[in-house]
């Protein structure tokens, strides 16, 4: 098995999007504990992740930060990636291609890092792990797809542009630790069993 800097070095010499190798500064492949429990989603690096190469440190990384340390959480302690690794021009919304390029990347980062929960920012990280589901429906909320869990959220920017998202984001935030500790308890506390799911689709939490 490579180690994480193995596939990241790799992960920086990707050509697949001509269009994103044009543009970009550099790959942001992600950053964070190799061994995090808990793994963070976005939806693409921006202006200051492209020139930094380090996802979320601008003014949505700022959010994100804020939010971490409401709930005691360190950057150091989780990892944080994009479902595409590379910045699209004018930070205009990921093609369907690209994610499809990129995707081999983040399986890739999960198969190492083998979070217990990920953490999914915006409607593209949630489209790649729930597809089918409706941000505005599904945020807030814990599915269960194997032993991972996936925790939904807004992204972090809906908050810069709708003052009325920041409660709702912050709200959704509040539930990651009962999650966390579910996870830490898991053979203790049956808390995924109540609902029996249809073939083929996860498991939603009951708990919410
Ligand atoms: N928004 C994202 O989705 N990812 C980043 O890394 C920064 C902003």
């Amino acid at each position: 098995m490579p180690a994480l800097s193995d596939l990241h070095k790799e992960m920086r010499a990707c050509a697949k999007c001509p269009i994103l190798v044009k543009n970009r500064t550099q790959v942001v492949p992600g950053v964070g504990a190799e061994d995090a429990k808990i793994m963070f989603v976005g939806e693409a690096p921006g202006f200051n992740e492209d020139k930094l190469g380090e996802p979320f440190v601008g003014a949505a990384g700022n959010f994100l930060n804020e939010l971490l340390a409401s709930i005691g959480l360190k950057r150091e302690q989780i990892f944080i990636s994009n479902v595409i690794k590379c910045r699209p021009p004018e930070n205009r919304e990921p093609l369907p291609t690209e994610i499809q390029n990129c995707r081999p990347w983040l399986d890739a980062q999960i198969s190492l890092i083998r979070p217990k929960v990920i953490v999914t920012l915006g409607r593209f990280a949630m489209e790649s792990f729930l597809p089918g589901k409706s941000i505005s429906k599904v945020h807030g909320q814990a599915f269960k797809i194997g032993n991972l869990t996936i925790f939904a959220m807004y992204h972090p920017a809906a908050a810069l542009y709708q003052q009325s998202q920041r409660d709702v984001i912050k709200n959704d935030f509040l539930k990651l630790p009962g999650i966390i500790a579910g996870m830490k308890t898991e053979a203790a506390v049956p808390i995924v069993e109540a609902v029996q799911p249809k073939k083929e689709e996860p498991r939603q939490m009951t708990m919410f």
